[in-house]
């Protein structure tokens, strides 16, 4: 008899280990901001708070980072991070992918700048968005034609190929840079495309990238394709009309396009 409650006290003891193992048995903690010295914030905290601010386009309209944040980003870019959070977005879009029946006339979008190309070699000696844009230098940089791609963009373009999906580029870069767009895309890696759409600044002088973008989107529609995805670094790559079944949006704490 003695055996039997020593074997069932011992079963009920295991029995609460295990609810309290997962959580049932813990109290819940009021939320509590982390501080410093003297209750000063923790630039890290702040500059995260204002990183995902931005990438949930809570922040908007902004036309440089602040300077308490040009360490955070530049640690941000340079380190992992930024290239885990660009493999998830673009795991999600090929997720979403697979899953579709497409046909010939189905298209996917990706930008350029910061989506497919990456300019961060540009922005590293430029202060990681903290200088003010300068069109110049930057045109300089463009015209070099050495932008390399952007790793897990480039994973994703190549599945989609391997689908079937025909793949469009839009992106802001004006007509005038056609020729070393190609060239350098292809250099990168990103070999075969469908359409490669650039800004024409007659059409388009003064208007804005989400005028712009979706005026082309709506052609191409018009012409009898559907656009099933979208991916770009800004929100204005996949805001407006015609922006297609899904999207998806890159990180990019560099710099804002409206
Ligand atoms: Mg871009």
């Amino acid at each position: 008899m003695k055996e039997v409650v020593f074997l069932v006290a011992i079963i009920l003891v295991a029995g609460q280990c295990h609810g309290a193992e997962h959580g049932a048995e813990y109290p819940i903690y009021p939320l509590r901001m982390k501080t410093g010295a003297g209750g000063h914030y923790i630039p890290e905290i702040s500059c995260a708070s204002w990183r995902l601010g931005v990438e949930a386009h809570n922040v908007v309209d902004w036309t440089s980072i602040p300077e308490d944040c040009i360490g955070y980003v530049g640690n941000y870019l340079l380190g992992d991070q930024y290239r885990s959070d660009s493999k998830t977005v673009n795991q999600q879009a090929y997720f979403y992918a697979r899953t579709l029946n497409f046909t010939d006339k189905d298209v996917w979008i990706f930008d350029i700048d910061e989506t497919t190309l990456s300019n961060l070699q540009y922005y590293a000696d430029h202060g990681f968005g903290s200088e003010p844009y300068n069109a110049t230098a930057f045109n300089e940089w463009v015209e070099l034609g050495e932008a390399p791609a952007l790793p897990e963009t480039l994973k994703l373009y190549k599945k989609l190929l391997n689908l079937g999906i025909n793949i469009v580029f839009l992106t802001g870069r004006p007509l005038s840079q056609k020729a070393v767009t190609a060239t350098n895309l292809k250099l990168a890696g990103y070999h075969k495309w469908m359409k490669l759409i650039l800004k024409d600044t007659s059409i388009y002088h003064g208007k804005t990238a989400v005028t712009y973008k979706s005026a082309e989107r709506k052609k191409l529609e018009e012409s009898g394709y559907k656009i099933i995805g979208n991916i770009g670094d800004q929100w204005s790559d996949i805001l407006g009309t015609n922006v297609g079944n899904r999207t998806f949006k890159l990180p990019d704490p560099m710099y804002y396009i409206s």
